[in-house]
This record gives structure tokens, C-alpha cells and sequence, in this order.
């Protein structure tokens, strides 16, 4: 029998264990010295109450023969959609419950979309970039072709012309630059899109970050996107959802190629080889939507925002070139004095015991950066920045 050869195309995935490995090391060698990790994208603040009530109330009914529940919809339970479509409809996109399908995380999704495109399509990817796109498709063997990120273009790649692209990866606010695009530049990715027949599969995991009004929160409040776009969203970062599992994925009924309907092939993909996402979950979710609940996530973002905050001004301090950090939980600097990316990682953890993650474990146009993330304890970031101020400054 053959395996998937194009799993032997995988570069190793050798970027958090070679950090862990370096951090295990230093501690070893310095076993008073407190670490802190400024690298992690990984939330820290817990599940808000209201979700934490509306998951204990759901697993009461599952305890009850007459609220009990056995398999649910593969598209994710009614209530969940429709405060998913209500929640859209604020930012003033019109979403049907059937364009909404609930899902276990971002992640999943955006690796399963897959399934309902050709091999034989072309990917533009952007580098650096969230690596999960890029090997999802060298599993698939797809062509891909990479966009430079860099800072002449705030690390926010326009198409290009020539370039013939089927299918197109956008994440904003990103990971890991923390970059966001503007309007205008949202609306070029779409013309491009609709002008060559591709798929943009937009990323927006890290939508509720973007403070700015003028910054467009999801794909569709471009004019067009319903007929070239699907957008992937996770509670994850949104409400501390990472340990608990929970997003959506809007495929517009508008959305057509090669004659079919991409939503009616989601629903086949998803009715085949997904059974759903826990009840108890569902109704968490649900609770995140309400008033309450988003007031309560909307403290907590402004607590990881504020933490960015504190990042920036002492990178500005130092004269570090830097994006990201206002609309985004994560800053993506330049390494002074040309070091690269490893160099300063080392430098950071051995002259501040503070720990961040080299840009260049995200793509080729990573090198020479760092990422730091804002998800972290106010103090020690805090603590952190001051000794990361005492080395570079
Ligand atoms: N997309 C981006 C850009 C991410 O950074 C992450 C997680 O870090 C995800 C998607 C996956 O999120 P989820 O936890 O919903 O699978």
C-alpha cells in the first residue's frame, strides 16, 4: 500500500519544540530565574460567567429524559445560528441561518474546506503566515504561491497582477503579524477574487480585537464578498474558547463555482464526516451573544488589548519597528541590530528570561522578526517589558 507522499513534504514541525527545549535548558541552568512567556497564543482569562450558566443549565437537561438530547444537527443547533446571523446583523451583514455552520474551532474548518475544492487548484498564501494553511494544502499537494509580507507593505500583501490564483488566504487581524486591512483593500482583494473566479477563504479568528470603526470586522461588509468568500470565525480568542471548542463558518447561498452551489457542498462534506459540536457547548456559545455575555468578553479583550498597550509603548520606547498590537492581541517587531529572528529569541531568554516566538518559524519573510502576544498576566508582562526595556534600551 502507498502513503500520502505529500506528507514527506511537511517541513518538521519543530518551531514550539525547539522553543520549549531552549526554555527547558535555561531553566535547568538557572533554576531561580522566573520565566515569562510572551510568545504563547494561548488565552489566560476563564469562560465568563454567562457561559459558564448557560453550560451548567444544559448539562441539567441532558441529565432529564425530557430535555435530553441525542445527536444534533450537523449544521449546528437553530438557537446557536440565529444569534451567530443577530451578531452579524450588528455590523451590518444580512446572514441567513442556513449560511451559518457551527463548528469545533477555526482550525478544523479551515483545514476541512478543503475537501470541496480541486487538487489541481492554485493557493495564494501570505508569508509570514498562521501555518495551518500552508500545510493543509501541501497534505493535498495543491500549488501553492506565496505573497510577500514585509515591512514596505505593512506586512499586508496586495494581489498582483499576473498571478492566477483559485484559491486565496486572508487572516485579519493576523496572525502573527497583528496586521489589519482597511476597506479599500478588503474591496481590491475581492475585485481580484470575482475578476479570476477564486475562493477567498478569509480568517477572522481575531475580529472582535479591531477597535478601529473603519476597519472592516468581517469580509462580507465588502460589497461582492457573498459571491467570492467564506469567512471562518472561532470563540476561541473571542471568549476564551480554546479548551472548550466552539466556531462557525459562514458559506454565503450566493456563493457558486463550476455551476454548483459551495454551500450545498459544505453541507454534504459536513453531513458525511461531521456529527456536530456538543449541546452544552452550543448553549455556552450561545450565551456569548447575548448582552451580557458580550459585555463580559468585552472586558476581557480589553484587558489582553490593554496588554498589547503596554507592549507598544515600550517597543516605541526602545525604537523597535513594530505592527500590530491595537486592533490584534499580537505585535510583530523587528529585531534591532539586524539580529535574526533565533539570535534575539536567544538574547530575549537569556539576558530578559522572557520568552517570545521567532518570526521566522512562520515563513521565509518571518526572518530577522519576533512575535510577542498580549494574552498573558498583566504583572508578569509588566515585569517582562521592564527587563526586556533594561537589555535593548
Ligand atoms: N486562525 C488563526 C489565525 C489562529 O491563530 C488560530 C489559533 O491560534 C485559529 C485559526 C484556530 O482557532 P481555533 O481554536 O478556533 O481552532
Amino acid at each position: 500500500m502507498n502513503i500520502n507522499k505529500n506528507y514527506q513534504n511537511l517541513k518538521e514541525g519543530y518551531l514550539f519544540q525547539t522553543i520549549s527545549e531552549k526554555v527547558k535548558k535555561h531553566s535547568k541552568e538557572n533554576p531561580d530565574l522566573k520565566i515569562i512567556r510572551l510568545g504563547i497564543g494561548d488565552v489566560t482569562r476563564p469562560l465568563a460567567p454567562p457561559v459558564i450558566d448557560a453550560m451548567h443549565k444544559a448539562v441539567a437537561e441532558m441529565g432529564m429524559a425530557e430535555s435530553f438530547r441525542g445527536y444534533g444537527d450537523y449544521e449546528g443547533y437553530s438557537f446557536l445560528r440565529a444569534a451567530v446571523c443577530g451578531y452579524y446583523a450588528k455590523k451590518g451583514v444580512a446572514l441567513r441561518e442556513d449560511e451559518v455552520f457551527v463548528s469545533d474551532g477555526a482550525k478544523s474548518d479551515l483545514a476541512n474546506i478543503l475537501d470541496i475544492f480541486s487538487s489541481g487548484n492554485t493557493v495564494v498564501i501570505p508569508d509570514p503566515v498562521y501555518p495551518v494553511y500552508v500545510d493543509t494544502n501541501i497534505m493535498a499537494g495543491r500549488k501553492i504561491i506565496y505573497m510577500d509580507g514585509n515591512a514596505d507593505n505593512a506586512f499586508l500583501p496586495m494581489p498582483k497582477s499576473g498571478v492566477k490564483a483559485d484559491i486565496i488566504y486572508l487572516c485579519s487581524p493576523n496572525n502573527p503579524t497583528g496586521a489589519v486591512y482597511g476597506k479599500k483593500q478588503l474591496e481590491r482583494w475581492v475585485s481580484y477574487a470575482l475578476e479570476n473566479d477564486a475562493v477567498i477563504l478569509f480568517d477572522g479568528a481575531y475580529e472582535i480585537f479591531v477597535q478601529d470603526r473603519d476597519l472592516p470586522t468581517s469580509i462580507y461588509q465588502i460589497s461582492g464578498a457573498d459571491r467570492c468568500a467564506i469567512e471562518f470565525c472561532s470563540l476561541s480568542k473571542t471568549a476564551g474558547f480554546t479548551g472548550t471548542r466552539c466556531g462557525y463558518t459562514v458559506v454565503p447561498q450566493a456563493l457558486m463555482r463550476d455551476g454548483e452551489s459551495l454551500n450545498k457542498l459544505w453541507l454534504r462534506r459536513q453531513a458525511t464526516k461531521f456529527n456536530g459540536v456538543s449541546y452544552v457547548v452550543q448553549r455556552g456559545a450561545e450565551a456569548v451573544f447575548t448582552k451580557n455575555g458580550m459585555e463580559r468578553i468585552k472586558g476581557d479583550i480589553s484587558y489582553y488589548l490593554e496588554n498589547a498597550r503596554i507592549i507598544t509603548d515600550a517597543l516605541t520606547e526602545l525604537g523597535i519597528w513594530f505592527t500590530g498590537g491595537k486592533n490584534a492581541p499580537y505585535i510583530w517587531l523587528k529585531c534591532p541590530g539586524r539580529m535574526s529572528s533565533w539570535e534575539f529569541f536567544d538574547v530575549l531568554l537569556c539576558k530578559a528570561g522572557v520568552v517570545a516566538t521567532p518570526g521566522a518559524g512562520f515563513g521565509a519573510n518571518g526572518e530577522g522578526f519576533l512575535r510577542l502576544t498580549a494574552f498573558g498576566d498583566r504583572e508578569n508582562l509588566i515585569e517582562a517589558m521592564g527587563r526586556i526595556k533594561a537589555v535593548c534600551g
